[in-house]
């Protein structure tokens, strides 16, 4: 039986095409036709196709397309394995060849992200050119990357669909044209030119890396290195300074966006695969790893050591000591000095623990931390202001 699947279109999701067909044919028993042909899951589709020679074989009157080739040019998977070691690498286009087998080191390539269990992504602006042209919308591959929440031709944030990667299903043709005029934007509540473009910048290098040699990112632990060095982030002794780098990679990035990265709460917006990129770890960084950072290292974020402001460092194996006593005896002096900035404002501003706290610039999560930094707690108990002692301040102040 040959399959006739239409041609796909640049940068097209091969999952597209796929549902278009299974949609238009009527094909009834979805799921035997689709092990049948692909011999894998569909939600492996996306990221990592396993066996794709029976549609390759199956397709070859209209594609003329190996496995290897389906996979580099219709899948996300050059963008994964453009981290994992050579040898991963090797047994992950084998087995697109080959089919399933038992893949050593599998790990290396579900680590971080996994785009499989995520609705697939859209730009409006993409369907909307497209229709004008009189062309059908489809998915494209880079918008379903693990860190692509912006086209990287438009720059708008990303529609997220009612269509899950993994089912491939919609009843029929028109279900599927209704799944383009639905959908919720990405969660990233950007709307300021300078956040909007770190989004697009984030997309711009990920869809470079679908382009990738396979393992050209791994090992290139002594280049970050030497970035981070020059720009203070790491200690002489070649630990990392996490509190630093974390306060300045929120700062670059955004909590929306670390959030919606799934990479929130204390220090996990860089501690989760920070660590992987610079030292020696049972863990290979995924892909996103490498883009973060080499977005990060693109600007020119730079730390000024002075010793009293090195709260802690970070290094292999010790994972994360902190001297918290220390850390309470910084955090006061930036809070006295951020209550002082307050009482001098004009007009007059209430001082509330939400207000020193901004004011000082201090990192968001130390509120989760009290217990551990008293000074700090008790300062703030009492310096914040009461409505109507802050009245009353007021009325002195005019
Ligand atoms: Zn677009």
């Amino acid at each position: 039986m040959a399959l006739a699947l239409r041609l796909p279109f640049q940068g097209e999701l091969l999952s597209t095409i796929l549902i278009e067909y299974l949609a238009e044919e009527q094909v009834v028993g979805r799921y035997a036709f689709l092990r049948s042909i692909l011999n894998c899951q569909p939600s492996s589709l996306v990221s990592m196709p396993r066996g794709l020679k029976r549609l390759s074989e199956e397709t070859r009157d209209y594609w003329q397309m190996t496995a290897t080739d389906i996979a580099i040019r219709l899948t996300c998977m050059p963008y994964h394995i453009a981290s994992s070691s050579p040898e991963t690498a090797a047994s992950a286009l084998a087995i697109v060849e080959n089919g399933p087998s038992q893949m050593q080191n599998a790990r290396e390539l579900v680590f971080g992200c996994n785009p499989d269990t995520m609705y697939l992504r859209f730009c409006r602006q993409c369907i909307s050119e497209r229709r004008k042209q009189g062309r059908r919308p489809y998915f494209q591959r880079e918008h379903q990357l693990p860190g692509v929440a912006a086209c990287a031709e438009h720059g708008q944030v990303l529609t997220i669909s009612t269509l899950r990667a993994s089912m491939l299903h919609v009843a029929n043709k028109k279900e599927l044209l209704d799944v383009f005029s639905g959908g919720q934007d990405a969660c990233v509540k950007y709307t300021r030119d300078r956040e909007l473009q770190v989004l697009w910048e984030m997309a711009r290098r990920s869809k470079d890396a679908l382009h990738a040699t396979p393992a050209s990112y791994f090992c290139i632990k002594e280049r970050y290195r030497q970035q981070l060095a020059e720009r203070g982030f790491l200690c002489e002794d070649g630990s990392l300074r996490l509190d630093e780098f974390s306060r300045a990679v929120v700062d670059y990035f955004g909590q929306p966006y670390l959030s919606w990265l799934k990479l929130c709460g204390s220090k996990r917006e860089t501690q989760d695969w920070i660590g992987a990129l610079l030292f020696r770890s049972h863990v290979t960084p995924p892909t996103i790893a490498h883009i973060l950072l080499q977005q990060f290292l693109a600007t020119d974020t730079r730390h000024e050591c002075k010793d009293a402001e090195s709260y802690g460092s970070w290094q292999p194996g010790s994972y994360w000591s902190v001297d918290w006593e220390r850390r309470d005896a910084l955090f006061l002096a930036a809070l006295k000095d951020a209550a002082n900035k307050i009482r001098a404002e004009e007009p007059a501003r209430r001082l509330t623990s939400k207000s020193i706290q901004l004011t000082s610039k201090l990192p968001g999560w130390m509120h989760h931390h009290f217990k551990k930094l008293p000074r700090c707690r008790g300062f703030l108990e009492e310096a914040v202001e009461s409505a109507e002692q802050f009245r009353a301040r007021r009325a002195i102040s005019m």
